[in-house]
């Protein structure tokens, strides 16, 4: 009916009746009443679509999936109760033990060590790539048991941006389902799904929710692959869970985000809260307008900080002078979202009394809400760590982190100056 983006932020996915809530309700419910017997049958087979119990499904969960489906032009969508169930539920829904994946090494640091660790527990591996990887380096490691692709559109924390279309083009070949996480760059920016990604994870506690208040995830199902191959055993044998359902068979384009639903969350209940679901239904009516400002801000945040004297180097996709300024004009047309890192000239100390003197901005390990806010890793979340540790975690000792949020641009300017001031 509707199909621009800001349309679909603002009321897609939710359509009342006539009476009834124009608000998005929540259904504070665990469970749902049936007049026949045959109708809940009905359901528990698959053959009727409907609620059963809110593990599996709930009508705010359901407006909200509909909602992020239609913004990543996916086919289908489950949330989750936090963007690293989405992330293990998206490659669980693909690799049993015996198969592995290949990842981009550089990702959200939760992510690989889910992936070198907790996988691997599993029996699922995990094979590596550098972002500059050359196609022969996937080709090198795929082999019968490898069953999809990992990689971030817009890279947390190093902020390196993905061409999508030149890997989606060699997994495709490679028939190998292509999942992204879009979580910073959000559908608002960048939409994976339109260059061939075929699932798009993410991490709903940042830029959908927007606000800091809740955590999330979701997964979307660009319905755009061929899960057909022989390879891809458990979508083409008979689910005897499930009355024998074949999800290729039965389920067609939607067989992907079908099987994650009724095997996965049903069986492991890594489900959102209907409160949850309904805050981050109420981010997404504004996520345009978020991502715009937050755009907007970073960029001249980041172009203040590279003409400032104390400042050795600012890294935003967005600056002519960054290594991914070119893909960015291709993949983040509208903005580059607002998170941006950058170094003092001197160094540790230097960055440790900025810390100390933005007022403003907050220290907060969190990013990607409304409020701006940075976190200097090497005093803070990686204190821990060696100089060499550091190092390998692609973490400068001077490194500061900034989540720019979307308030007056004089009033976060201003707080940098004078902290910088103070060096
Ligand atoms: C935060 C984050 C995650 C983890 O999501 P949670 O909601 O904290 O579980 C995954 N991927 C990226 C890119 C993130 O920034």
């Amino acid at each position: 009916m509707f199909k621009d983006i800001e349309t679909i932020c603002v009321q897609g996915g939710y359509e009342p009746k006539s009476g009834e809530a124009r608000v998005l309700p929540i259904y504070q419910s665990t469970t749902y009443k049936y007049d026949d017997p045959k109708h809940l049958s009905d359901l528990f087979d698959l053959k009727a679509q409907g609620h059963i119990y809110s593990r599996i499904s709930n009508p705010t969960l359901d407006a909200f999936e509909k909602k992020i489906a239609l913004l990543e032009n996916g086919v289908g969508a489950v949330s989750t109760s936090s963007g690293m169930s989405a992330i293990l539920y998206s490659i669980l829904n693909l690799c049993k033990s015996g198969d592995n994946f290949i990842s981009l090494a550089s990702i959200y640091g939760g992510s690989y060590i889910l992936f070198a660790n907790t996988l691997k527990d599993l029996g699922i591996e995990v094979r590596f790539i550098k972002s500059d990887y050359k196609e022969d380096d996937i080709k090198a490691l795929v082999d019968d048991n490898t069953k999809c692709v990992f990689a971030e559109s817009l890279s947390n924390p190093n902020l390196e941006v993905l061409d999508i279309k030149k890997l989606s083009t060699l997994t495709n070949e490679l028939h190998l389902p292509l999942i992204i996480d879009n979580s910073l760059a959000s559908p608002y920016l960048l939409r994976p799904i339109d260059y061939g990604a075929n699932i798009v994870v993410h991490s709903a506690t940042k830029y959908i929710d927007g606000h800091a208040t809740s955590i999330g995830g979701v997964i979307i199902d660009g319905g755009n692959f061929d899960y057909t191959h022989p390879k891809f055993k458990s979508f083409n044998e008979k689910d005897n869970s499930y009355n024998g359902v074949i999800y290729t068979k039965d389920f067609k384009e939607f067989c992907y985000i079908t099987k994650l639903r009724v095997q996965l969350l049903r069986n492991i209940g890594s489900t959102l809260a209907p409160f949850n679901a309904f805050l981050m239904n109420n981010g997404l009516e504004t996520l345009h307008l978020r991502m715009e400002r937050h755009s907007q801000n970073a960029l001249k945040l980041a172009m203040y900080l590279e003409n400032h004297e104390k400042v050795a180097w600012v890294n935003y996709p967005k600056l002519k002078s960054n290594k991914y300024y070119q893909l960015s004009n291709t993949y983040l047309k509208k903005g580059g979202s607002g998170i941006l890192s950058f170094g003092l000239k001197d160094g540790y100390e230097a960055s440790l009394t900025l810390s100390k003197n933005l007022k403003l901005a907050n220290l907060v390990v969190h990013l990607a809400d409304v409020r701006t806010s940075y976190l200097h890793p090497a005093s803070t979340t990686h204190s821990q760590l060696n100089d060499d540790e550091l190092k390998r975690a692609g973490i400068s000792k001077e490194l500061i982190r900034v989540s720019v949020g979307i308030e007056s641009f004089d009033d976060i300017k201003k707080d940098f100056e004078l902290a910088l001031s103070k060096i």
